[in-house]
C-alpha cells in the first residue's frame, strides 16, 4: 500500500472498494465530456472528471488494470479501472502530460465539485441535458486551467 500524499483533500475510489485513490484536486476543472469512447467506456451519457497534478494523487489501495486508447488527434489515452469490478477511476495521457484527470463519480464526495464546463458535445446525446451555465465546446476543450 502506497503511503499517499501529503494533505489529501478528496478521497475515492471503486464499486466493490478493493481500488482506493487519495488526491489534491485543482479547483474548478471537473468538466463533462461527451465523446464517444467515454459514453461507451463509462456505461453513461457522459464521463464527468477532475483535474489532479500527478504528483498529487495516490493509489491507495488495490491495483488498477488499463485500457490504452488512441484519439482523434493520435495522441495516446490511458484508462485505469478496477479488475475485480471494471469500475473506470482514472484517465491519463498525452494530451494531458503530468496530470490525471479522476472521474468524479467515483469521489467519496461528488457533490464537493462542479463541473465547469463540457467537452465533444458533437457527440452529445440529445436525450441528456446539461446545466446550462457552463462553457460548451463542440470538440476538445481549450481551457488553460
Ligand atoms: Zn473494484
Ligand atoms: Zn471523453
Amino acid at each position: 500500500m502506497s503511503a499517499g500524499i501529503t494533505n489529501p483533500k478528496a478521497t475515492g475510489g471503486c464499486l466493490c472498494g478493493a481500488a482506493r485513490y487519495q488526491a489534491n484536486l485543482k479547483e474548478n476543472t471537473a468538466y463533462y465530456c461527451h465523446c464517444r469512447d467515454c459514453q461507451i467506456g463509462s456505461a453513461s451519457a457522459f464521463t464527468v472528471a477532475i483535474f489532479s497534478e500527478e504528483q498529487d494523487f495516490a493509489l491507495t489501495a488495490g491495483k488498477l488494470s488499463t485500457y490504452t486508447t488512441i484519439s482523434d488527434s493520435g495522441r495516446r489515452l490511458d484508462r485505469g479501472f478496477c479488475p475485480h469490478c471494471g469500475t473506470p477511476l482514472i484517465w491519463t495521457g498525452e494530451g494531458f502530460p503530468g496530470v490525471v484527470l479522476i472521474s468524479l463519480s467515483s469521489l467519496d464526495e461528488p457533490e464537493a465539485h462542479q463541473p465547469v464546463h463540457e467537452g465533444w458535445t458533437d457527440s452529445a446525446v440529445s436525450w441528456c441535458r446539461i446545466q446550462e451555465n457552463v462553457e460548451s465546446f463542440p470538440r476538445r476543450p481549450n481551457r488553460d486551467s
